[in-house]
């Protein structure tokens, strides 16, 4: 390709606090519509706001993880907008002095590693929602339970040259917040979102093309579709001599195309001022500490922590400390069982499975890591084989009761290791099948299989396999 491709994001979280940003009502998500308001959030005269402590902590948490500087004094400013998700006519964010500014975040792509600046990072309140119900025509409700929730806006540097490094840029910085605890990074509720500004330039050219910015985008997957699709259409406009006119897009998920939202004649001028009903925000030395004092380690650390640790491939790792409940509880069951490799698979393949069927967290697993690392153990010294195990842990997973030595006990699954009682069998499935014996001994070795599949099929599955093979290399030679 003749150009250069320039991706910068906005990503906004939501927040993990219990009440709004600058009311004390509740931030609980699918209270019915309106429930969660008070004079403050709804824009009533005369109301004012009351900053939330809490909101100016979790910002803080997030500008330390990506090594921003925390601004002594940051100040909160009005954006000035008139639409009727937005009662006070103005939405309260930081403008020319947020929060943290200067960070950064370091990815990897192809094996090769990044770093994307990270510009700025301010607080803001959310604005309402209209709702349009499908069979009512002409009519637009407003719900303003989440006017008013606290935000962070973080925004990047044009560092990203291809969405994969987008897509990989906003999968790290989720796994931070989330991993901080600040946010909860579910993008189809919308609690983490993005935009994208993309541009294209010629290579060498020391100055950016005109961008074009895209909404609307609920997944990491729609995020990388649609920076393809604005990066076609810009160089198909740019091939035939057209100039990109900067516009913001809206990214439609069915159709997967990009269309017109609003083009630059019709962008909000803001207005910003200092929203002179707060005060700037001060954060001594004293606080950022306490905050520093308190981050819990970081995926990325996590991750290097735990191969180094545990000596599992790094890839294994990746998805262990993707989710940091996760990684607690593969490190619960290796302190129990400390064969970290066995465990990470029975968590990677099984546990997984289950927990992805079920849509459901590893907090809300029904199988502690003491009953995993029992189950671990009991294949280990070959009580059970790991077929068996499967099965005993598909039952863990479903009973109230779910101690595995239980099960295998109750439905007599140990693995049979008695010689004499094996060899019976063996003799009855060579008895059985003459012809294959016959066949095995003219050449036909890949027979061996089958017998030994007979052998298991007649145990049901819990004949002991080295035995079986020996015993069967015994008598067909
Ligand atoms: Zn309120």
């Amino acid at each position: 390709m003749d150009y250069e491709i320039v991706i910068g994001l906005e990503v906004h979280c939501q927040l993990l606090t219990q009440t709004k940003i600058f009311c004390g009502c509740s931030t609980h998500f699918g209270n019915p519509p309106n429930q969660n308001t008070c004079p403050v959030c709804t824009g009533m005269p005369g109301a004012l706001p009351v900053l939330n402590r809490k909101v100016v902590d979790f910002a803080i948490r997030a500008g330390l993880a990506t090594d921003c500087q925390i601004t002594p004094s940051s100040v909160f400013a009005r954006k000035n907008y008139f639409y009727p998700d937005l009662p006070k006519g103005y939405q309260i964010s930081q403008f020319e002095l947020p929060i943290c500014v200067d960070g950064h975040l370091d990815i990897e792509v192809d094996n090769q590693k990044k770093r994307i600046g990270i510009t700025r990072i301010h607080m803001e309140e959310d604005a309402g929602k209209l709702v349009h119900p499908e069979h009512v025509h002409g009519v637009s409700y407003v719900d303003y339970n989440r006017a008013c929730v606290p935000l962070i806006e973080i925004v990047s540097e044009p560092d990203m040259r291809s969405s994969a490094e987008a897509v990989a840029y906003l999968k790290a910085l989720r796994d931070i917040v989330v991993y901080l605890g600040v946010c909860d990074g579910n993008m189809e509720e919308g609690s983490f979102r993005c935009d994208a500004n993309i541009s294209l330039r010629r290579w060498g050219a020391p100055e950016l093309g005109t961008r074009a910015e895209l909404k609307n985008m609920n997944s990491f997957r729609n995020v990388q579709r649609a920076i393809e699709y604005e990066v076609e259409r810009q160089r198909d406009i740019l091939d035939e001599g057209g100039r990109v006119v900067q516009e913001t897009r809206l990214w439609d998920v069915d159709r997967g195309v990009s269309a017109l939202m609003r083009g630059k004649e019709e962008a909000h001028d803001y207005r910003y001022f200092p929203d002179p009903d707060l005060l700037p925000v001060v954060v001594d030395e004293a606080w950022v500490e306490k905050v520093r004092q308190s981050l819990p380690e970081l995926p990325v650390a996590r991750c290097q922590r735990i191969v180094a640790d545990f000596a599992i491939p790094v890839a294994d790792a990746e998805v262990l400390t993707a989710d940091r409940a996760m990684a607690d509880y593969f490190e619960a069951v290796v302190k129990l069982f400390p064969q970290p490799k066995a465990a990470a698979n029975w968590i990677m393949v099984e546990l997984m499975k289950f927990l992805n069927e079920d849509k459901i967290s590893v907090t809300q697993c029904p199988i502690t890591p003491q009953g995993l690392a029992d189950l671990l153990g009991l294949i280990g010294d070959n009580t059970i084989s790991g077929k068996i195990g499967k099965q005993v842990f598909s039952k863990m997973y479903s009973a109230a009761d779910n101690d595995p030595r239980q099960i295998v006990e109750d439905q007599g699954l140990a693995q049979m290791s008695d010689a004499g009682e094996l060899a019976v069998i063996v003799d009855e499935i060579i008895d059985a099948n003459d012809d294959k014996v016959k066949d095995y001994q003219q050449g036909k070795v890949k027979l061996f299989g089958f017998f030994v599949g007979q052998v298991m099929k007649k145990t049901k599955g819990q004949a002991n396999p080295q035995m079986v093979n020996s015993l069967l290399k015994e008598k067909i030679g």
